[in-house]
């Protein structure tokens, strides 16, 4: 593939025409590299003059489409030339089998499927984890070496209805590490409305990143999700301004005002409080799986049972996020969140 013949990089993709390629030219001295099945980056012409390295990622959920389009708007802009790079940046769409499926995953959800050691019998997605991984470490490898700054936005739509329609979920930071209210601030200003800080270790993509690139990463969820052709409803156009800026130009600043997150960032700051795990399959989630995210849970309120062991609402000003009594026993059922 090269920048003449591509018609259209997620075409391609679907259609199962992506493989490793030599870099390619592109208008105005940059050049093109498809890394593999899904995976495409671009180089500026001038590497040494650039701020920052930015990985953007999505469908990593495969019925998640709002982001695709948005990645494949931005590649196809590249292509034209008419979005000149001044950054390094590298596409993901994640699980290509899954899109072409218009399902959330194959055999398993590919965002639990980071930061573990590969086996002989792993099945496709776990597979497909794993080269996202190391095609991570290799573009960022550059980055280091440079002393740039690495960025990753892992794109999502929600399956949940959300009483906060756009935000972003902030992974644990490395030891020694803070979380900071101006990378918040950025989002915020992408659109996102509400942040969302991990309180512990996780298997996701963007923890990935944070914690084995040393990169700024974010899983960012941008509305509902559906099928190929029927987003009009997911309005990205504030996202896709930031991310424009972050290829063609640099990071934003903003002005933090203010003593607390949310009056600095702008937006709802909430931590996690705790994480419901279904154990076994006596497990009962007394809301609906149907509930909102972000929906209030009143203090004392008996949440879920699983035999024995029970969960009640403690937290004041606790909401429900993600709650889904339908996965397998050992997984997480729902987090308790609060503002931080
Ligand atoms: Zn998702």
């Amino acid at each position: 593939m090269t920048a003449q013949t591509a018609r259209s990089f997620l075409a391609e993709t679907l259609a199962g025409n992506t493989a490793i390629s030599l870099p390619f030219p592109l208008p105005g001295g940059a050049s093109g590299q498809v890394m593999d099945e899904g995976i495409i980056r671009f180089d500026p012409q001038d590497g040494a003059g650039r701020e920052l390295d930015l990985v953007v990622s999505c469908g990593v959920h495969g019925n998640e489409t709002a982001p695709v389009e948005l990645v494949e708007r931005l590649i196809a802009r590249i292509f034209s030339g008419e979005l000149k790079l001044r950054n390094r940046v590298m596409f993901v769409f994640g699980n290509v089998e899954a899109l072409r499926r218009g399902t959330r995953f194959v055999e398993e959800d590919m965002n639990r499927l980071f930061c573990r050691a590969p086996e002989n019998d792993d099945n496709t997605e776990r597979r497909r984890a794993t080269m996202l991984e190391m095609h991570l470490l290799r573009f960022f490898g550059r980055a280091v070496a440079d002393q740039k700054p690495r960025y990753h936005y892992d794109l999502h739509t929600a399956i949940h209805g959300s009483l906060i329609e756009k935000f972003a979920i902030y992974p644990l930071p490395r030891q020694g590490r803070q979380f900071s209210v101006q990378e918040m601030a950025r989002l915020h200003h992408a659109g996102v409305e509400a942040i969302l800080l991990q309180s512990t270790t996780s298997t996701t993509f963007s923890f990935f990143s944070n914690r084995y690139c040393d990169a700024t990463s974010f899983t960012v969820e941008l509305g509902s999700a559906r099928p190929f052709g029927q987003n009009d409803s997911v309005d990205l156009g504030k996202m896709e301004a930031y991310l424009t800026q972050l290829i063609g130009e640099g990071l934003p600043q903003h002005p933090l005002h203010g003593e607390s997150y949310a009056a600095q960032v702008g937006c709802p700051v909430f931590r996690v409080s705790r994480e419901i795990i279904k154990h076994s399959r006596e497990f009962r989630l007394l809301i609906d799986g149907k509930t909102d995210n972000f929906t209030p849970l009143p203090q004392g309120m008996l949440l879920a049972e699983d035999g024995e062991h029970q969960t009640v609402v403690t937290e004041a000003s606790a909401r429900i996020i993600f709650p889904n009594p339908d996965v397998v026993p050992g997984q997480r059922a729902g987090l308790i969140i609060v503002p931080a």
